[in-house]
C-alpha cells in the first residue's frame, strides 16, 4: 500500500517496492472505496465486486493474484488516485497508538519505515492524520 510519499520525510518514504501490497491477507475496502474504485475504472459496484474482489468473511476484499500482490499491483499502484483508505493510511495505522512498539514490528515489513524516529512524534503524527482524515 504504497503510501503518497509526501508525508513527513523522517518518519517515512514511500521505496515503492510494493511488498504492502502483496501477501496481506486482503484489503479491506469502504463503500466509498468500492464507489470511487468503480467510477474510476469504468465500471459498477456490482461488477466491480464481482471481478476484482474477493470475501473474507461477508466484507469485500481486493483480490490477490496467484503471485499474492493485489490484483491493482503492476509496478505501481495503478489505482493510486483513488486507492482504498486501508491503503492511503498506510503505515500510519491506529494501532501505533495502542502500543507505540507496532512501529517496530510494521518497519520490518516495511523498508520506508525510518524505526529509530522519536515514537512520540510518530503517534503524534498518527493522531493527527487520522483526526484529519476520518
Ligand atoms: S490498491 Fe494499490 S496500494 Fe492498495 S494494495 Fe492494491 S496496489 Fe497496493
Ligand atoms: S512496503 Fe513500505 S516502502 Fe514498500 S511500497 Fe509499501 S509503503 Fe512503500
Amino acid at each position: 500500500m504504497p503510501s503518497d510519499c509526501i508525508v513527513t520525510k523522517e518518519l517515512f518514504e514511500c521505496r515503492r517496492c510494493g511488498d504492502c501490497c502483496k501477501g496481506f491477507g486482503g484489503t479491506y475496502l469502504t463503500g466509498e472505496d468500492i464507489e470511487a474504485i468503480s467510477r474510476y475504472i469504468g465500471s459498477n459496484p456490482e461488477k466491480f465486486i464481482a471481478r476484482y474482489c474477493s470475501l473474507s468473511g461477508t466484507k469485500p476484499v481486493l483480490a490477490q493474484r496467484s503471485d499474492g500482490y493485489c490484483i491493482f499491483w503492476d509496478n505501481i499502484c495503478t489505482i493510486h488516485l483513488v486507492k482504498p483508505h486501508m491503503c492511503r493510511k498506510w503505515p500510519f495505522i491506529e494501532s501505533i497508538l495502542v502500543d507505540a512498539k507496532n512501529w517496530l514490528i510494521i518497519a520490518d515489513s516495511c523498508p520506508g519505515i525510518h524505526a529509530d524516529a522519536p515514537v512520540d512524534a510518530v503517534q503524534k503524527y498518527v493522531k493527527k492524520k487520522l483526526t484529519r482524515d476520518n
